[in-house]
């Protein structure tokens, strides 16, 4: 449903502002370009996805994950442990996909 609503958010017919308004968004918390999310710009209080997470949602350590289920560090501990399960190693499965991407 999400999926959703960010097509028709992002059809220039259905989202006239959309077009009209050229303005680069700018993140307020980091202060790059918010590229992704651009459609939901307002809805993250003006921040990338990420920059309105750790500012209002993720607590203690960013390198760390958080209790929140969106945090995309507990993501990766699921993911993690499904792939364990699996019988794989997620560290040589990032090994292998480095070698691959850089040709190693
Ligand atoms: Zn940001
Ligand atoms: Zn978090």
């Amino acid at each position: 449903m999400k999926q959703l609503e960010r097509l028709l958010a992002s059809d220039p017919d259905r989202n006239p502002a959309h077009t009209l308004n050229t303005d680069p968004k700018i993140c307020v918390r980091c202060g790059k370009p918010v590229t992704v999310h651009a459609t939901e710009y307002e809805v993250f209080e003006k921040m990338h996805w990420l920059c309105f997470h750790l500012e209002f949602e993720h607590e203690g350590d960013p390198d760390a994950a958080c209790s929140d289920p969106s945090c995309p560090w507990w993501q990766l501990q699921v993911l993690q442990r499904q792939i364990t399960a699996l019988g794989h190693d997620p560290k040589k499965v990032i090994e292998q996909a480095i070698k691959e991407r850089w040709k190693l």
